[in-house]
């Protein structure tokens, strides 16, 4: 089968430093826990655990050894936890991720009431909410419903949104008539930069592949957004996962893979699939 592999797809900068940080973490000690998963991704979960790294829900499980933070980030009420239980911290949030945590802070000390536009339920935005005093977050522009028309509004967003979606809840609030509403853009040019090569690729294939941690945001978003272009589109795992009723009567596949999929899991996915003949 012919297989084109999106421009730009797989590990970011963000996820590669996260995990060369947690290897080097386990070379050097011997308890490291992670708050939560390292990254949305069970193969690399697997391998660090493999190698003694423990996922932890919570600091109270804990009483001795180094706590890992992972790229989404932590609240600062789990870094004031850590700091009383004197755990050593190793820093893995990504900077960009940093920058959304700062800039909420800053938009409150300057008398906005910081909005993240994104998903309630996800560990970046969760992380950003419990970094400055009053950060609300909106799905849609409903969740600004018993807000008051005078209230001074500072609009960020998770960095793994597309901008389209982004684009269009910021519209929908500036609707509501808010009387100041200041806008910074805080996503993540890595994750543009993908969505933008898969939505090119998807366009092109028969049938498109995402692939990806079925709890990665931004695997998530591809699908959707390739979706949209390419109804034939499928979020898998990796290649054990794949229906191959599927690729019948198609000949050309597109592969991309959200920012926390290993190059392993890809190049294994696209070999297997090179070497598949489908049913006409
Ligand atoms: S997707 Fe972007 S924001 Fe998220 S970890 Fe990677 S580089 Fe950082």
């Amino acid at each position: 089968m012919k297989v084109l592999v999106a421009e730009k797809c797989g590990f970011c900068p963000g996820v590669r430093n996260a995990i060369k940080l947690a290897e080097k973490t386990l070379a050097q000690e011997k308890e490291v826990y992670c708050l939560g998963p390292i990254i949305h991704n069970e193969d690399v979960v697997c391998r660090l655990s493999e190698s003694g790294l423990k996922t932890i829900k919570s600091i109270e499980q804990i009483h001795s050894g180094t706590v890992l933070i992972r790229s989404h980030g932590a609240t600062s009420k789990e870094l004031d936890e850590i700091r009383r239980k004197s755990l050593k911290i190793v820093d893995a949030t990504c900077v960009l991720v940093k920058r959304v945590q700062q800039i909420a802070r800053k938009l409150n000390e300057e008398g906005y009431r910081a909005i993240i536009v994104g998903d309630k339920n996800h560990p970046e935005v969760m992380a950003v909410v419990g970094s400055a005093p009053d950060v609300r977050v909106v799905a849609g522009p409903e969740d600004l419903d018993n807000l008051r028309s005078n209230e001074k509004l500072g609009i960020i967003c998770q960095t793994t949104q597309s901008p389209d979606y982004f684009a269009e809840t910021v519209s929908a609030i500036l609707k509501k008539g808010f009387s100041e509403v200041r806008i910074i853009n805080t996503l993540c040019r890595e994750t543009m930069a993908r969505q933008e090569a898969a939505v090119k690729l998807c366009r092109q294939v028969d049938v498109m592949f995402v692939l990806g941690g079925l709890h990665s945001a931004n695997t998530k978003k591809l699908e959707e957004l390739c979706k949209k272009h390419n109804p034939q589109t499928f979020h898998l795992q990796n290649w054990e996962e794949l229906d191959k009723r599927v690729l019948s009567g198609k000949t050309t596949a597109g592969v991309t893979a959200g920012a926390s999929t290993p190059d392993w899991v890809i190049e294994d996915f696209v070999r297997h699939l090179q070497n598949y003949t489908p049913q006409p």
